[in-house]
């Protein structure tokens, strides 16, 4: 089967995914990431079931992981503990993110006889990309090319100014987020794990009354740690963090005066955190109807920034990588046609549910208003919007990304009115290793 160069910017959950998924469809891959590849920072990452079973799918072994699986979501009045309203985790994992990292890593190392191992390049600054030519410049001066390009570079990436040709950076917003990791066996006396923390596999979301603030706690590392983000929306948090940051400082008392908005015994949690982490400002990015150009596709929060009330964007990452993964499978044919209708086939299926889940990520689960829209009805059919926290769950749950690619392949192929379907545009047809032009570049 000819195969593809692929080049991958960026070794976060989106580009580490895309790697695996690009590999396993058959694709040389080389990933260049800025930064070490154990750098992750030590909080937690939910991930629903059909990410789970697509990483599954690519090897990934929850054992190894130490996933948690979550096994209802309870929400509570954050002052009197009271049980608001209560939701099946639907086989949704809880990971510690170096964990996640670290398997999401091994896996693009592991082949069958028929595969070769990602190549992962490690600290390489990518500082332009040429979308039509396929090549990639690096801070350095040096430069390499592929037949295809993903942006995988995270919250602050200029590839997407790239795919519209205008600036469009990431837009940072009201909404912070203070993440807290608990060591589980210092707990075993503590109140707060015995409201919280006492069976394994509980979520639990605990609204501070008046709204403004919510504490969103789960289980990771193998039920050894618990970990609690503490979100603050309302005006009067902003001040806390400049701006123009992305990140501010916290420190245990500013977690312990937040704290005290809550129950008393949840304060109490405030004398057992493992490490207390950098404040983050959540940055989101507008809805868009396309993330490709000429070879370049890019996915991830690069693409699609949104706000993690509903926990979306790490599953959004693997839907990328899923979609791109089953979209570039069994290519009999190589060329830039080919290349091209499969990204446009990628943002036809990507973008109307990229676009809902970023509105629906803008307020936290227990705020949706279900009757006011009016901004997803733009995008999806009346009969898919979820209209009650339930629905919304199984909207978000239940979605198949690789039937619906299959699908939507198939329709595409079958459709003999379309001259570039697989193995009909074979006008530059070549083997894996770019073309002249990419041979060049890469020898420059
Ligand atoms: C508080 C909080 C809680 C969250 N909880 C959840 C959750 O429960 N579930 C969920 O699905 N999502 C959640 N998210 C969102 C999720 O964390 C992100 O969507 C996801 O991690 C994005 O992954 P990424 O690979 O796109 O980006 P990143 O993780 O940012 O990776 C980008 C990578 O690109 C590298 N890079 C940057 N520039 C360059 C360059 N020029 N050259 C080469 N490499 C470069 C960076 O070093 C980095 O390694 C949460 C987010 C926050 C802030």
């Amino acid at each position: 089967m000819p195969c593809l160069s692929v080049m991958i910017v960026g070794g976060g959950i989106a580009g580490l995914t895309s790697a695996i998924a690009l590999r396993r469809a058959g694709h040389k891959v080389t990933l260049y990431e800025k930064y070490s590849f154990s750098g992750e920072i030590g909080a937690a990452v939910a991930l629903g079931p059909r990410s789970v079973g697509y990483l599954q799918s690519l090897g990934f072994d929850l054992d190894r992981v130490k996933g948690c699986q979550s096994l209802n979501i309870q929400i509570l009045d954050g002052r009197t503990l009271e049980l608001l309203d209560s939701q099946k985790g639907g086989g949704s994992y809880a990971f510690f993110r170096p964990d996640l990292q670290q398997e999401l890593t091994y896996l693009t190392g592991q082949v069958d006889s028929t595969e070769q191992p990602c190549r992962l390049v490690e600290f390489a600054a990518v500082s332009r990309i040429d979308p039509e030519k396929g090549i990639v410049y690096f801070e350095d001066g040096s430069q390499d090319a592929a037949d295809l390009i993903i942006a995988a570079d995270g919250v602050h990436s200029k590839a997407m100014d790239v795919v519209l040709g205008v600036a469009c950076p990431a837009k940072p917003s009201d909404t912070t987020a203070t993440r807290i990791i608990v060591p589980v066996a210092k707990l075993k006396e503590n109140p707060f794990a015995r409201i919280m923390a006492s069976v394994p596999g509980h979520s639990t979301l605990s609204i501070r009354p008046g709204g403004g603030a919510y504490l969103l706690g789960y289980w990771c590392h193998g039920f050894e740690y618990f970990n609690l983000v503490l979100y603050r929306y309302g005006a009067e948090d902003v001040p806390v963090i400049a701006m123009d940051k992305m990140r501010g400082e916290t420190t245990r008392e500013d977690v312990k005066v937040a704290m005290n908005q809550f129950h008393p015994d949840l304060g109490t949690v405030c004398e057992h955190l493992l490490d207390v982490l950098p404040l983050w400002r959540l940055h989101t990015r507008d809805p868009v109807s396309r993330y490709t150009r000429g070879r370049l596709v890019v996915v991830g929060d690069a693409a699609h920034a949104m706000l993690s009330h509903l926990g979306q964007g790490a599953n959004n990452a693997i839907f990328d990588a899923a979609a791109l993964g089953t979209l570039f499978a069994n290519m009999s044919v190589v060329s830039a046609e080919e290349i091209s209708w499969r990204l446009r086939l990628y943002d036809e299926i990507r973008a109307p549910r990229i676009s809902a889940t970023q509105i629906l990520s803008e307020v936290p689960m227990f705020e949706q208003k279900w009757q006011k829209n009016d901004e997803v009805k733009k995008i999806l059919p009346e009969t898919e919007i979820p209209q009650n926290l339930k629905d919304l769950l199984k909207w978000l749950q239940e979605y198949d990304i690789v039937q619906d690619c299959r699908e939507r392949l198939q329709e595409h192929i079958g459709n003999p009115a379309n001259n570039s379907a697989p193995g009909m545009g074979n006008s530059s047809r070549r083997e894996c290793g770019g073309t002249a032009e990419h041979n060049q570049a890469n020898e420059g």
